[in-house]
Order: structure tokens, then sequence, then C-alpha cells
């Protein structure tokens, strides 16, 4: 099933658009499936189900991590994660930066996640306080070991295409706004900065016409999950 899944999404999806297989709460079986049909980048939410299955699946799979990081797990998951999407607040930024001088890595990619929808449960930065807080730093002073690719985002819990449209509208023109302002200041390239991450399993057609250029999906290839 897993095969077939995947084919149909792959095939759904632009050049130019990657595809990030989301495997939380799924076996180390079912991602070494995923695997064998050649998808090599996959995301994890939680902390200890991520190391869990880094020590059990090949070596050469790219991480993700995509859930709400606890500033005491961060060095758990720095060692491991290619690229952290979850970025959500300052103090996180600063426990990436030190954890990281720990380890013998010399850069970790980073999403900056912002909050767009409507659900106040959702974390994430506003996009003013994003500007804010990268108008007022020296990002290559205070955040050496990290490098800012791009920004993440979710769209609401609604059924509705076009308040998506306009959520994930809100993150490209934030986007746009740190790409042409603070980041461009302190030279920060376009190619650095390119990732625009939004889009699941429900909203990904919508989200790539949107701008988006990396998806995340997991239902869709995995089947549903027992929480
Ligand atoms: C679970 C999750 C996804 C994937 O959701 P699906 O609806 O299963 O495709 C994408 N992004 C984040 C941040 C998630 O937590």
């Amino acid at each position: 099933m897993i095969k077939e899944n995947l084919a149909k999404v792959k095939a759904s999806i632009p050049e130019g658009v990657t595809l990030v297989a989301v495997s939380k709460f799924h076996p180390a079986e079912m991602i070494a499936e995923a695997y064998e049909q050649g998808q090599r980048i996959f995301a994890e939410s939680r902390e200890n189900e991520f190391r869990d299955k880094v020590s059990k699946l090949p070596k050469d799979i790219i991480w993700h991590f995509i859930g709400h990081l606890q500033t005491n797990k961060v060095k758990y998951v720095v060692p491991y994660a290619s690229m952290i999407q979850s970025i959500d607040s300052e103090r996180l930024l600063d426990e990436v930066e030190k954890q990281m001088q720990k380890t013998d890595r010399s850069s970790i990619d980073v999403l900056l996640q912002l909050h767009v929808a409507q659900e106040e449960t959702k974390s994430g930065f506003l996009p003013d306080e994003i500007m804010a807080l990268l108008s007022q730093n020296c990002i290559a002073e205070r955040w050496p070991h990290i490098r800012l690719r791009g920004v993440m985002g979710m769209a609401s819990f609604v059924d509705d295409a076009a308040q998506w449209r306009r959520e994930f509208g809100a993150i490209r023109a934030c986007h746009k706004a740190l790409l042409d302002g603070p980041l461009k200041a302190q030279g920060i390239s376009a190619e650095q900065f390119s990732i625009l991450s939004y889009g699941m399993s429900e909203d990904y057609p919508v989200a790539i016409e949107e701008g988006s250029n990396m998806v995340r999906v997991g239902t869709s290839i995995f089947g549903p999950r027992n929480y």
C-alpha cells in the first residue's frame, strides 16, 4: 500500500517541490518500505520516537524534525536532524546554537515556523515578531551554527480552501519580507533562504499553487495514525 500511495503522491507533485514523508506514529518497518521505494527525507515530531527510529534505520536517511521542541530536548535532536523545521521561539534558536557548539557539526539547517492559522494552540512566530528579532540581531554573530533556510507553517484545520490560500499567502509574504529586509541586509542569499514549507495531506495541492516548494505529507503515504 505504501508503495502505491507514495507513487501517487510523487506523481502529483511538480518538479522543484521537495516531498518530506511524515512518519510520526508509524513503525520503523513502514519507513523502511518507503525507503525501499527511494524516499529519503522523513520527518518526525517527537524526540524519543525520533531517536529510536534514527538508531534503527539506514544512515543515509535525511531526517527533519517538525514537532514542537522543548528546550531540554534539543540536545537529543541536534546531532541527528538534518533540518529542524519547527523553530518557533528565540529561546529555541539560542538553545539549538548552544547545543550545536557541543557537536562537531559546523551548521544545522532550520526553518522558522510561522503562526498564521486561527487556532491559538498552534505555535510559531508571528510575522512581526520574527521580523523584529532578525532585524535587531546580527544573525551570524548570535547564531553562527544555524543556517536559516526558510519558513514553515500550517493552515487552519478548516475545510475551506480560500482560508488556506490566505494563510499560505501570509507565510509567503513573510518569507519575502524577511528576505528583502533583514536577511538581505545581513548578506543571506535567496538561494540559502529558499524553502517555503507548507502543505500537508489535506491541503498540499493548494499549498503548491500558493508557492510552497516543500510539502510534508504523512497520512496520504502511510495511512491514518493511531495516537
Ligand atoms: C503530522 C504533520 C504533518 C503531516 O500531516 P498529514 O495530514 O498526515 O499529512 C505535516 N506537518 C506537521 C508539522 C505535522 O505535525
